[in-house]
């Protein structure tokens, strides 16, 4: 479905290259969190239009600037948008943010599925001295059960190792450090499984 015309909002600023996305695309493309495809794990739930009590209506938030990688005339995907400063988002985030819902796993494309597909189940975190760590996504954020997280299913080290580079070139970004510290901040006092690097 063609994305509604923001004729009167500017999408929100991104230092981040079409040409820096496109090579992070390329980067995650070559790994997969465990060997073989985990959503024969759990029916790929999180790949669900809805949640498990089909209560509430999936989809996924791109990345400032990561809408460029898109025709928004993909076939598999329904976009819409909101104003950052009318959604959960730091201070600093002013205009546009693109949010799609898709068709599910048997139209996913592989190689244009969005960024944040490609981390799950891991979630960048920084410190209070501001150090990036890969941890598990806390299981109490998620509307489903993920059974890498649950069972604390060991990662591929390709998968981990590849996350972590691009979350370091993604913070680069004001706007997308400042996503990355406002979670993190949230999270600060909840018990966190940290993935990479050990510290
Ligand atoms: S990441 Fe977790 S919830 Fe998603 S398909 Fe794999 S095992 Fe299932
Ligand atoms: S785009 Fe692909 S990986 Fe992402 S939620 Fe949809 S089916 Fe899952």
């Amino acid at each position: 479905m063609r994305v509604q015309r923001e004729s009167y909002m500017s999408p929100i600023r991104s230092t981040i290259s079409v040409r820096a996305y496109a090579a992070i695309y390329r980067l995650l493309n070559r790994v997969s969190p465990v060997d073989g495809d985990c959503g024969l794990l759990c029916g790929s739930v999180c790949c669900r239009a809805e949640d498990e009590d089909r209560t509430q209506n999936l989809g996924i938030y791109l990345l400032p600037g990561e809408d460029a990688l898109f025709t928004k005339d993909e076939d598999w995907l329904e976009w819409d948008f909101s104003r950052a400063e009318d959604s959960d988002f730091p201070d600093s985030w002013n205009g546009i943010v693109y949010f799609i819902k898709c068709e599910g796993p048997d139209t996913c494309r592989r190689e244009t599925r969005p960024l944040q597909c490609r981390f799950f189940p891991l979630a960048p975190h920084l410190t209070k001295e501001g150090q990036l760590n890969m941890i598990l996504y806390p299981d109490n954020a998620l509307p489903y059960r993920c059974p890498l997280i649950k069972n604390k299913i060991p990662l591929s080290q390709d998968f981990i190792k590849a996350s972590y580079t691009v979350w370091r070139r993604l913070i680069d970004d004001p706007l997308i450090r400042d996503l990355v510290e406002y979670d993190s901040a949230y999270r600060r006092k909840s018990k966190l499984t940290f993935i990479y690097p050990h510290r």
